[in-house]
């Protein structure tokens, strides 16, 4: 496929008074165009953070971008003017958040709202920009848009109220959207028929979707490929079927042995023993150590080197290594 998105050596620092907290340390993945690629991980292993650096919009004050590049199509992202960014954020990539609450603001109408990106990227008014909203409104499968149009978020319940959200991302045809977690306020049924719907949106447009999630069930459902992430580094990147089927690193393996099987009695999944790291002293040597049940003396002095696991699939884990 062709790409559409490549992020080469990412770095995103939070910069406290007395420590510098390293939320993305050189992050790099790609995207192909019409291709779902997920970024999974435990909260706190830098996903967000990622997604927020590729939009431009790490929070202020505190975080910066220190280092890397984020190539879409022919532009490096990070050299482009607050202005061109503009033109980019809502229009060619967009993003769906966690909670719909905090995209929709509760003093507009619906309509107003998903018109929004209408009329500043693709400057079309009165019945032109109605015309659209109402078209994204009936594509997310809200029914009877000409009367929900004019109602208020509160009007709508959690469900509907997020599919507006995804509305709103997907009217202008992104090229790229990033989907951060935003069915974990959903219940299972309605978190069943939002994935489809996004996946059946996805095929017909051709968008390019990153989904962020520590869900590695959608993943399964969503991805054609999966980036693991582990203190702000990718650890493993491969082939959903791959990974699932083969996985490499023993954090991947840990995450797979703790998604809830059919049948499987809650009590029973595995849980990953210990915590993640604290951003702002990770251990020397590979990060996981700590919590590893196969970490060996190297593990502790030195960062494991990427292991190409042919074509784009790599994994970070000195057992990848030859003699490993
Ligand atoms: Fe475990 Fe060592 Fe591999 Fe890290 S490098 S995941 S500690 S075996």
């Amino acid at each position: 496929k062709d790409l559409l998105l490549r992020v080469e050596g990412l770095k995103t620092y939070f910069f406290q008074r007395n420590a510098v907290l390293k939320a993305v340390d050189g992050v790099s993945f790609t995207v192909g165009q019409g291709e779902a690629v997920g970024l999974v991980g435990e909260s706190g292993s830098g996903k967000t953070m990622t997604c927020l650096s590729l939009m431009r919009l790490v929070p202020q004050p505190g975080a910066r971008i220190v280092g890397g590049e984020i190539w879409f199509k022919g532009d490096n992202l990070l050299e482009l003017s607050e202005h061109e960014m503009r033109e980019y954020r809502g229009h060619r990539m967009a993003i769906i958040m966690q909670d719909p609450q905090t995209s929709l603001n509760p003093v507009y109408t619906v309509g107003e709202q998903v018109a929004e990106p209408v009329r500043l990227h693709l400057k079309e008014r009165g019945q032109q920009a109605m015309a659209r909203v109402l078209e994204s409104l009936r594509a997310v499968r809200i029914p009877r848009p000409e009367l929900r149009v004019g109602q208020y978020p509160h009007q709508f319940s959690g469900g509907m109220r997020q599919r507006v959200v995804a509305a709103m991302g997907l009217t202008t045809q992104p090229e790229l959207l990033i989907a951060d977690e935003p069915t974990t306020s959903l219940d299972v049924t309605i978190q069943a028929q939002f994935l489809r719907l996004i996946r059946e949106l996805q095929q017909e447009s051709g968008t390019s979707v990153i989904w962020v999630t520590h869900d590695l069930g959608i993943v399964a459902q969503m991805c054609d490929r999966v980036n693991v992430m582990y203190a702000g580094r990718i650890v493993e990147s491969g082939r959903v079927r791959q990974i699932y089927k083969e996985p490499q690193h023993p954090y991947t393996r840990a995450l797979l042995d703790s998604v809830p099987l059919m049948g499987a009695r809650r009590d029973q999944l595995y849980q990953i023993e210990g915590q993640p790291p604290d951003l702002r002293s990770i251990p020397e040597g590979c990060p996981f150590w700590p919590r590893c049940p196969e970490a060996m003396d190297k593990c502790r002095e030195q960062y494991p080197p990427r292991t190409s696991l042919g074509g784009q699939d790599f994994v970070h884990c000195w057992l990848a290594e030859p003699g490993g």
